[in-house]
């Protein structure tokens, strides 16, 4: 009984371990270029200090957008006429 007890201790800890590393496979699905995926995020990233990511679609719509380009949604930017609440 105590080998059983053992058994499922080491097979509980080996699983521990493998499955983070088996998670981590879905990192190589990234696209090919680097670069491209760099731009990207810059983009989405200036986006979202610009305010102008939609609530509803989480597109990232040029700076100074006032709708989303993919869904029509009215963007919660600060302008002057338009105050942020
Ligand atoms: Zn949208």
């Amino acid at each position: 009984v105590e080998l059983i007890i053992v058994g499922v201790i080491v097979l509980a800890a080996v699983s521990a371990v493998l499955f983070p590393l088996l998670r981590r496979r879905p990192a190589d699905v990234l696209p090919a270029q680097p670069a491209a995926l760099e731009d990207r995020i810059a983009s989405y990233r200036a986006a979202l200090l610009a305010g102008t990511v939609c609530d509803r679609c989480l597109r990232d719509n040029p700076e100074g957008s006032r709708y989303c380009a993919d869904c029509g949604r009215e963007l919660d930017v600060a302008t002057a006429d338009n105050p942020a609440s």
